[in-house]
């Protein structure tokens, strides 16, 4: 933890957020998850929201490029503007008690789903039961408004994941590695709920089973 001084109020900075945000920009980037144009991320931290600029290809993204902005939305670090998704972000902390990270993402399988209007909900496997249930759509809502998450909202604060209607995908975190991780295995299931359709008929999990993980599921996503 460092601090600034912004029109001589002293504001304290982590910086180490900003150099996770990049790290974690160019892993989604390589994984084809965002590009220069799609995608943001941010973290929300000490009152202070940290989050991806608009149109910079996040795959050259520096650190001087993420911006910080405080509870009254002034810009107190970064070079460039912050992402026009900015306000979807904030939504989502303000709803969401659990949520400290937030990534938005048009990683292809997702976002496949999300144009469709279509849950993933077919996944016969251990692993989307017991971590996701199942990934479900809110209706369409206008990019750069708040009306993006307008109907996102109460799916997002349930499930920590929600696809966007005719958009892509949206996850929360209690912290970068976790929306991280939660973006990446969602993606690799829609993948294979895709395949799986090619190759066959899935076969279903044994009612059991099916119980058993979705315990796992809810002991890791309390009602609020
Ligand atoms: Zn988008």
């Amino acid at each position: 933890m460092t601090f600034i001084c912004f029109y001589g109020v002293v504001v304290y900075m982590d910086f180490s957020i900003i150099s996770e945000i990049v790290n974690v920009s160019k892993r989604l980037y390589s994984a084809k998850m965002v590009n220069a144009y799609e995608g943001n991320i941010s973290v929300k931290n000490n009152g202070l929201i940290y989050i991806t600029p608009a149109k910079v290809n996040k795959g050259t993204l520096r650190e001087e490029q993420i911006c910080v902005l405080d509870e009254n939305d002034k810009q107190i670090y970064g070079s460039c503007a912050p992402s026009s998704e900015l306000i979807m972000h904030k939504c989502v902390y303000e709803a969401h008690p659990r949520a400290s990270a937030v990534f938005h993402t048009h990683s292809p399988y997702l976002t496949a789903f999300a144009m469709c209007g279509k849950p993933i909900d077919d996944v016969p496997s251990p692993e989307m039961i017991a971590l996701y249930g199942s990934i479900k759509v809110a209706p369409y809502g206008r990019p750069g408004t708040a009306a993006i998450v307008e109907n996102a909202l109460e799916i997002i604060i349930e499930d920590d994941i929600v696809l966007l209607e005719n958009h892509g995908a949206l996850v929360s975190g209690t912290n970068l590695e976790e929306a991280y991780n939660r973006i990446e295995a969602a993606e690799a299931l829609a993948q294979l709920s895709c395949l799986m359709k090619q190759v066959g008929q899935p076969k279903p999990l044994p009612q059991s089973e099916i119980e058993y993980f979705r315990t796992i599921y809810n002991s890791s996503h309390p009602k609020t």
